[in-house]
């Protein structure tokens, strides 16, 4: 058997009731394409877009008549979302995302919607290749928030592009980026790059394991992470041959399924018996992709919404910084309650005192004072007691200091 030089493998995940997303390895053409559409639709979204677009798998005399024809075929994907939508209204609101890699030589042509997204590992180096089309995203690129904020920004799943019934005409970008005998080509959905960080999946296109084994273990990698979302990923090897393709094609995820979407009512009830198993899990998961259309009003009603949040947890540390603050003032009070409950005997210019708190200093704060001055003088007792005073005696009250002043007063008599 020969080697994969590609490969292509969908995972549920661990949360979600269906699979949303879809993917696609072949001759010359590699996709992705991760759904969305609340309870109805993202499925048949993804679906719909992969099976459109896997048609133009085949041999192209030039990188620019791919790219035409890639990026042709989302625009016809796009258009055949709007006519589905119309034919079947429930599924009103669907979208995917889509990224693409169509080969031709040493090119690769590139078409990319969404938040899906193209690596390439080149040298022991990972790169990005594809931009996220996300409300985060944009304010990464207008310097709002770092990039670790938008890792973790509640609204890092608002998608601005996408393809579906909402735009006749999506904003697609297209590349093509010269490639290389050694290239390993990385395409998959925000299910794995949400949850498995860049160095896991560096180190796991860097283990020498073929396209196929790669694939594997990149999903195995984010089943173990939890996997709450649907997880799918396609691997594209470059070698002299000029061939990255696997035979026969692969499909996988719900475009590897017949599509069903007619008279389905209860598609609508599909999530809820996750919720009442999980409730824990699901609360805990981002919520759903989705798409918001992209206008300026909207994208400023979305920044003040960030800023509102921004001052809220700001407001949200100054109180648990206060709290902080209160409880440890109410500990060092009660602490110094404490020591003030406490006796000893000690000396004090050369006479025996009682003193009232504990031996002890906190730095420069004395956590004791004489309470009383007695009348026996130190060098009037017996050496070994003088010794014992000058340690000082605890005492558990302030009469059993007293007691032990009698007792020391007594032995001066004797
Ligand atoms: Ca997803």
């Amino acid at each position: 058997m020969t080697t994969p030089k590609s490969a292509a493998l969908s995972n549920v995940g661990k949360i979600r009731s269906n699979n949303q997303d879809s993917g696609y390895a072949g001759q010359q053409l590699f996709v992705v394409a991760d759904g969305m559409g609340g309870h109805a639709g993202g499925d048949v979204a993804s679906a719909i877009a992969i099976r459109r677009i896997r048609e133009t798998d085949k041999q192209y005399t030039s990188p620019g008549d791919a790219e035409f024809a890639l990026q042709s075929s989302l625009i016809a994907a796009n258009q055949l979302l709007a006519e589905t939508v119309f034919e079947h209204q429930e599924l009103t609101g669907m979208g995917t995302t889509v990224s693409a890699l169509l080969r031709v030589g040493d090119s690769m042509t590139i078409a990319h919607i969404g938040d899906s997204r193209i690596y390439l590992w080149r040298d022991d180096e990972l790169s990005q290749i594809t931009a996220d089309h996300t409300f985060v995203q944009r304010l990464v690129d207008s310097g709002r928030i770092t990039a670790e904020e938008a890792a973790v920004h509640p609204r890092r799943s608002v998608l601005m592009r996408v393809l579906g019934d909402v735009d006749a005409a999506p904003e697609i970008d297209t590349a093509i980026i010269g490639t290389q005998p050694g290239d390993r080509w990385l395409i998959c959905s925000d299910g794995l790059s949400s949850y498995l960080a860049e160095d896991r999946i560096k180190k796991a296109l860097a283990a020498g394991l073929d396209a196929d084994q790669t694939t594997r273990r990149l999903v195995k990698e984010t089943l173990d992470h939890g996997a709450p979302d649907n997880v799918t990923v396609v691997v594209v090897d470059v070698d002299d041959t000029g061939d990255s393709s696997v035979e026969p094609p692969v499909t996988v995820g719900s475009a590897s399924a017949p599509l069903t979407f007619e008279g389905e009512a209860g598609r609508k009830s599909l999530r809820l018996p996750t919720i009442l198993l999980h409730p824990l899990k699901v609360a805990s998961t981002p919520e759903d992709s989705h798409f918001e259309p992209e206008s300026d009003e909207y994208l400023a009603e979305l920044i003040a919404e960030d800023r509102r949040r921004r001052r809220r947890r700001r407001v949200t540390w100054l109180v648990a910084l206060v709290v902080a603050v209160g409880a440890l003032v109410a500990g060092l009070f009660l602490a110094y309650q404490w020591t003030q409950d406490h006796y000893y005997v000690g000396e004090r210019n050369g006479t025996v005192v009682i003193y009232k708190g504990v031996q002890q200093t906190l730095g420069p704060i004395t956590l004791s004072e004489v309470h009383e001055v007695t009348d026996v003088r130190v060098d009037d007792l017996p050496n070994y007691t003088q010794q014992t005073v000058e340690d000082t005696i605890n005492a558990d009250s302030l009469s059993d200091a007293r007691a032990i002043v009698e007792r020391l007063s007594d032995a001066v008599a004797r």
